[in-house]
């Protein structure tokens, strides 16, 4: 007897895809649910937990890599179940190979972004490896200065497609000797208070099947006001980052589109409300954009709501992209605005987006993991540090300056009258 071996053709091959796309994602099931498949392979509920354990093992990539699992029940789970929701589309490496830049592929063609970056150990603080996660297929705030503003919204991920870029990304960061994920921002593609469901879940499945805290998750949002406070009673003290980026309502409704929905005042007592009622820290992000809102009155306005928040501030300079007439200021007048800062005594940090790298969809998922720089007291920048480190920073203490002026990013010199006296250092810290 002869036995033909057919070479799947385009169609057939296309029909095993979607075939394959129906069945229920590993990560898109409940426990109980879990237990009950398990169950119907004659198999008892230990082996679901047995089984949701090896699946966040960054070395384990598929079903059959799940050894302690008897071969008969990674086969029937295997007919039944997809071990993964997304596969990577594409991988790119930067940052001296620390930083791990994925294209997820969905089930529908669609891609999100997905990065991962490693930071090493730092004073007394572990090494620690963040992911950056996109909860969205573009998105519909429409942010003027964010390419993936410009794609609109396509659709929400589910919940099961954000915990995957996580376990993606960290059995990429495995498979290049980093990792393992011990924090995630929500700041990718989308606005992750917009898809409100997909983020709740999420951040509770992260919490119980990947066992990341959610102390150690920042969830960032442009505004949506009801969603904050909806938030806050959740009982998952997440970091909340707000993307400011304008501090008068007539600027941020130009800048951040749903402030005309949700103006500043909405956000700043909502923002308040979630940082008293989680306990957690607040933090302001600011993309700053050459003549749109560098200037001292945009300072002053920052300074003011970060005071009212006792919020930590990100200054992250604009990248270009591509079609845009913005970008960053010059360095003279980032120069006059971070001062500003520094005087103030706010806690800021500087991210140093080294302008590169045009083709990065959210300002926000690049920004937050550049390399960064914490403002000094006296408006001078510390030296540059290789990765994301949330939003909990200590401020530079008073006096501590070593006297060395450290460029800006585009290696502009603070001119030493420019650093203050000790004395205006120490007023600062106490009208902090
Ligand atoms: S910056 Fe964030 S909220 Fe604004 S359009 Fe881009 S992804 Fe959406």
């Amino acid at each position: 007897m002869t036995t033909t071996v057919r070479t799947p053709t385009r169609r057939t091959r296309q029909s095993d895809d979607d075939s394959r796309a129906r069945l229920p994602a590993l990560s898109a099931l409940a426990d109980d649910a879990l237990a009950e498949l398990v169950g119907t392979l004659g198999e008892p509920p230990w082996r679901a937990r047995q089984l949701r354990r090896a699946a966040w093992q960054p070395f384990v990539a598929s079903l059959d890599d799940i050894r302690q699992l008897p071969a008969g029940l990674r086969e029937g789970l295997a007919a039944r179940l997809r071990f993964i929701s997304a596969i990577v589309a594409s991988e790119r490496l930067a940052d001296r190979g620390t930083t791990i830049k994925l294209l997820c592929g969905l089930d529908d063609q669609l891609t999100v972004e997905t990065v991962a970056m490693e930071s090493p150990p730092r004073g007394g603080s572990s090494r620690r490896a963040t992911v950056c996660v996109s909860t969205q297929v573009g998105c519909a705030i429409g942010c003027p200065f964010c390419a993936t503003g410009r794609m609109g919204l396509r659709r929400s991920c589910t919940p099961a497609e954000v915990v995957d870029q996580v376990r993606l990304a960290g059995q990429a960061l495995h498979r290049h000797g980093l990792g393992p994920v011990t924090h995630v921002v929500y700041m990718g593609m989308g606005e992750p208070l917009a898809a409100y469901e997909t983020t709740v879940a999420s951040l509770r499945a992260l919490a119980v099947h990947g066992g990341i805290s959610p102390r150690r998750i920042t969830v960032s949002t442009s505004g949506v006001v009801p969603s904050i406070r909806r938030l806050a009673a959740e009982g998952l003290p997440v970091t909340l980052a707000i993307s400011l980026h304008a501090a008068t309502d007539e600027l941020r409704d130009r800048l951040v589109p749903i402030n005309r929905a949700h103006p500043l005042d909405a956000l700043v007592a909502a923002a308040g409300a979630y940082g008293r009622v989680t306990g957690r820290r607040l933090s302001l992000e600011w993309c700053l954009i050459g003549g749109v809102n560098d200037g001292l009155d945009q300072a002053a306005g920052l300074v003011r709501i970060a005071r009212r928040l006792r919020a930590h501030v990100n200054v992250i300079p604009m990248n270009r992209i591509e079609g845009s007439p913005w970008g960053p200021p010059p360095a003279d007048v980032s120069r006059a605005f971070l001062r500003h800062l520094s005087q103030a005594a706010l806690t800021v940090t500087v991210r140093d987006t080294r302008g590169g790298e045009a083709d990065a969809a959210c300002g926000q998922l690049r920004a937050s993991l550049e390399p960064r720089r914490q403002l000094r007291p006296d408006g001078t920048l510390g030296p540059q540090r290789s990765a994301q480190r949330g939003p909990d920073e200590i401020r530079a203490p008073a006096g501590r300056d070593s006297g060395r002026r450290p460029p800006l990013g585009n290696g502009a010199q603070l001119p030493r009258a420019d650093q203050g006296s000790e004395k205006r250092r120490e007023r600062a810290h106490r009208g902090a």
